[in-house]
């Protein structure tokens, strides 16, 4: 992670706002928090941090932004991948109802700090909707639209009928719909908390990869490529492009690519015919399906694609094909950007927070809905960075347990991934 890498070639690095300056790190610090990695877990931390008068340094290797967090599906989505009746049984009563209360907070709070600090990032918030095209899914989802119910969220679910009017297809035979999901530009966000951060305090530092990290008496030492820092304490925040800073931190992850199609902007006939009312959609199936029309009604359809670095929406055809099956009115639309980047999959698809070491926190593995949830994780890992009473977060620690043969994940993943596609297309 030597020479600078330039962003994705994404919609959103043709469309975002322009960059805080974050220079390279040229001279030795000496600091209370480094904070390694420069995406929304790592901003988020630091600008929580710096609110509180702590000082935080990020260190990025390329640019804020430059993963996940600059190139995703723009999506805000309460909640975690599992059921809230199966984080109670996974945890317990206590910490499984604070995980719940946090994780469908997520969204509240990240359109809330985003208010707070007038970050231009084109967010709205009307609502997620989770979809099934077929009886088994759209079961699994009713009964978690009956549980989110229960304890009292905004959470309605809709039929086929309904989803026609939301989605114009009949693709879906049943949907949860939470009012508060949202939408936002990633890549202006992403500028957006940094911005905010260093205007709250902290510093943060672009072209300035960490390339080791060791104790050093009581405190911590992060060689860059121009300069030590010491740090009382250290947040690793490398999410999907996780390499060997910590032993075997790396293994612990699959590393997995998404990849996005974007039209130019549609008429606001078609943009209507799709989504009139602008919520952000996943599809529940053998491989996620994820789309939003943007303020610039431009249709962004998000899928799994190759397990490599792409660069056009040729390289992700199968997208395409499938928005004009949905709606064939997109037929002859132009498709303008294809672009991919990194996430991070945990073998029991929960985000994973470790402290392998004292003063050494460790955040990662969003499983592909990280926007609300690692800016808000980012006020609980400050909190915890902090210490004393309110160190207490509402996520397991855990210890740092490698995927066994972890060297043939991405195959397994790449397998499931053409399944899945094979098992679509024949609508199974
Ligand atoms: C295509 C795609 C679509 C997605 N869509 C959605 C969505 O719609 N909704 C949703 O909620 N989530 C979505 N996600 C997931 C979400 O983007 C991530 O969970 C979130 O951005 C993770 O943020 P992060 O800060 O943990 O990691 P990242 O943003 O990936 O940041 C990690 C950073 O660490 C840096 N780094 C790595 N090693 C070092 C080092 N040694 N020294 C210094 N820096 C280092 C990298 O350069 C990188 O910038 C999507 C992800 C992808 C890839």
């Amino acid at each position: 992670m030597n020479a600078r890498l330039p962003l994705p070639p994404s919609l959103y690095a043709d469309t975002a706002v322009a960059p805080v300056a974050t220079p390279p790190l040229d001279v030795d610090k000496s600091v209370s928090v480094a904070i390694i990695g420069g995406g929304y877990t790592g901003l988020s931390t630091a600008l929580h941090l710096a609110e509180q008068g702590v000082e935080a340094l990020v260190l990025e290797a390329q640019e804020p932004g430059w993963g996940a967090s600059g190139n995703n599906g723009g999506h805000t989505n309460p909640g975690l991948k599992h059921d809230p009746d199966q984080i109670e049984a996974d945890f317990g009563a206590e910490l499984g109802r604070r995980m719940i209360d946090f994780a469908y907070g997520t969204t509240n709070f990240t359109h809330d700090l985003i208010r707070r600090y007038q970050i231009p990032c084109e967010a709205r918030q009307n609502g997620t909707l989770r979809t099934a095209y077929n009886e088994a899914n759209a079961a699994a989802i009713e009964a978690t639209a009956k549980q989110c119910i229960r304890r009292g969220m905004p959470v309605t679910y809709l039929d086929r009928e309904q989803l026609r009017e939301m989605t114009g297809t009949d693709r879906y035979i049943g949907a949860m719909l939470d009012s508060r999901g949202g939408d936002l530009h990633p890549l202006s966000y992403a500028r957006g908390l940094a911005r905010a951060a260093i205007s709250a305090g902290a510093k943060v530092h672009g072209e300035t990869p960490a390339l080791s990290l060791r104790r050093d008496g009581s405190r911590w030492r992060i060689e860059t490529p121009r300069a030590v820092v010491h740090a009382d304490k250290v947040l690793l925040a490398t999410n999907g492009f996780t390499d060997d800073l910590w032993p075997a931190l790396r293994r612990t992850i699959v590393p997995v690519f998404s990849s996005i199609a974007a039209t130019a902007p549609l008429s606001d006939d078609v943009a209507r015919s799709i989504m009139p009312t602008r919520p952000v959609l996943y599809e529940s199936g053998h491989i996620t399906v994820y789309y939003r029309i943007d303020q610039q009604n431009r249709l962004l359809m998000g899928g799994r694609g190759p397990m490599r670095w792409i660069s056009a929406p040729d390289d992700v055809a199968y997208l395409m094909r499938y928005a004009e099956r949905l709606w064939p009115q997109l037929k002859g639309v132009a498709w303008t950007h294809g672009w991919n980047s990194r996430l991070a999959i945990t073998k029991d698809h929960y985000p994973h927070v470790h402290e392998p070491a004292e003063s050494v926190l460790i955040s990662l593995g969003c499983n592909g809905r990280g926007v609300a949830l690692s800016t808000a994780m980012g006020a609980q890992l400050a909190r915890r960075l902090i210490g004393g009473a309110g160190a207490e977060i509402d996520m397991p620690v855990t210890g740092i347990k490698p995927i066994p043969m972890h060297a043939f994940w991405p195959v397994g993943v790449t397998t499931a991934v053409i399944a899945g596609r094979v098992r679509d297309r024949l609508g199974l």
